[in-house]
């Protein structure tokens, strides 16, 4: 149908075995079997966190819009997701700065602890029960970004006007008896079960009149005079003013570029009531070593741990591979935190999607003019979801973002 020869993008194993949150109450979303009609305002690909958000900032209950995925909805990598709701960008501010200049890197900053915020009152104003509670994050000094380095990142972030402290070895060990040479506390993160939080958004966005669809695939799609046709994979031909690919992992073949990377990554929860110090309930924790290490712990006491990500794209599917992995993030935990953790209840493997600069690419498919692809790669993708939600959200009013331009493909 287009001139592309192959598939509109690849399909992957997206997780291995139960992440925690497929055990939730509340995550399933009715979706119909077929499109009702042929012709739609907007078409979203993809019901995981992205597509959900970019439904519900849509939904005007005037525009016909339809939300197709090849699987049930909530079932891709948005499942598999330890969902810390981080501001806190991958790439640390005094380093992107280097990168993209350090206007772009203290705007891309102030914007993501804005939609994090934003995201929060969403969830409160549509009365979502999905878990999301404030959250502060500890950045600990690691191997790969020690105590000079932290220092040089707070003073940089107090410039761009974002809240932070430096806290020293001394102050780290009499607050969390923590062994490391320096942190940075900040506020403003979250976290929340993904699951709930997806559905729950989806549910919302259908009751103001989007079209959910699941077990069809969009196989390929042409830009018209006026607007796109897509393909799908029972033999229909669907047309749209515009098309947003939030297809995840599974990104358009048209979006290949060096700057970003499919690795693998792993991740393990405990049982409820683990051992675990009191302060954990209110923080995130990220190490700052490479392999880094994140873990945070859920209402009902589990401790949520991942990292170990390795850049082979498949090794997520080994098995024995997976069982050491797991052993040694508990393993690490046990020793930073001094608490026994034993076997995990849950652990999971998965695709991760990461960028060099750890910005999101929110932007149009090259050549295109209403196809727009959400690729909100990165340890934060689901702020990133939300950026994407609000800039794209504005394009299609017509209106401009001052962001707008920060998040694009790269030339
Ligand atoms: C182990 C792990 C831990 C993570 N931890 C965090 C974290 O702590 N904090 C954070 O912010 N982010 C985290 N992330 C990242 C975050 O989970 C992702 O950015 C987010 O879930 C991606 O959501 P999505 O909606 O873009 O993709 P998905 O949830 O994968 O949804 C994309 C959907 O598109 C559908 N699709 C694809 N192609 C087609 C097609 N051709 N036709 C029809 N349907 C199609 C797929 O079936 C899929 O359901 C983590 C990721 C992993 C794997």
């Amino acid at each position: 149908m287009s001139d592309r020869t192959g598939l509109l993008n690849k399909k992957r194993q997206l997780r291995t075995d139960r992440p925690l949150w497929a055990a939730s109450p509340h995550i399933s979303v009715e979706a119909s079997a077929t499109p009702a009609h042929r012709d739609y305002d907007v078409i979203i690909i993809g019901s995981g966190i992205s597509g959900a958000l970019m439904a519900q900032a849509l939904a005007d209950g005037k525009r016909r819009i339809l939300v197709v995925d090849r699987r049930e909805p909530v079932r891709g990598s948005t499942m598999a997701s330890t969902a810390m709701i981080q501001h806190e960008i991958d790439v640390p501010l005094h380093q992107l700065g280097k990168m993209i200049g350090e206007k772009n890197a203290a705007a891309v900053w102030r914007r993501s602890a804005r939609s994090v915020r934003d995201l929060g009152r969403l969830v409160e104003d549509l009365g979502i029960d999905c878990m999301f509670e404030k959250r502060n994050t500890l950045l600990l000094a690691g191997d790969e970004y020690g105590a000079r380095a932290l220092a040089e990142e707070a003073d940089t972030r107090k410039a761009a006007g974002l809240e932070v402290d430096y806290l020293k070895p001394a102050e780290l060990r009499q607050r969390f008896e923590l062994d490391r040479t320096a942190a940075l506390l900040s506020d403003c993160s979250a976290s929340a079960n993904p699951a709930q939080l997806t559905a729950g958004l989806l549910i919302a966005a259908r009751t103001r009149g989007v079209e959910i669809v699941s077990g069809v695939t969009i196989t390929d799609y042409r830009e018209t005079r006026d607007g796109v046709v897509l393909a799908t994979s029972d033999g229909r031909l669907l047309s749209a003013g515009d098309v947003i690919a939030c297809t995840g992992y599974e990104f358009l073949t048209e979006m290949q570029h060096p700057s970003h990377q499919i690795v693998s990554t792993w991740a393990i929860a405990t049982k409820p009531n683990a051992p675990r110090p009191a302060w954990l309930k209110d923080f995130l924790v990220w190490e700052a070593s490479d392999p880094y290490l994140y873990f945070r712990s859920t209402p009902d006491g589990r401790i949520i741990a991942g990292g170990e990500d390795e850049a082979d794209p498949k090794a997520h599917l080994d098995k024995d591979k997976a069982k050491l992995k797991f052993e040694r993030i508990i393993k690490k935990l046990e020793v930073l935190l001094g608490v026994e953790i034993g076997k995990p209840a849950y652990g999971w493997a998965a695709p991760f999607g990461t960028t060099a600069t750890g910005l999101p690419i929110i932007d149009k498919v090259p050549g295109c003019d209403h196809v727009h692809c959400v690729m909100g790669f990165g340890g934060n993708g689901i702020t990133f979801s939300k950026i994407a939600a609000e800039l794209l959200a504005a394009r299609l009013a017509g209106k401009s973002d001052p962001d707008a331009n920060r998040f694009l493909y790269p030339a």
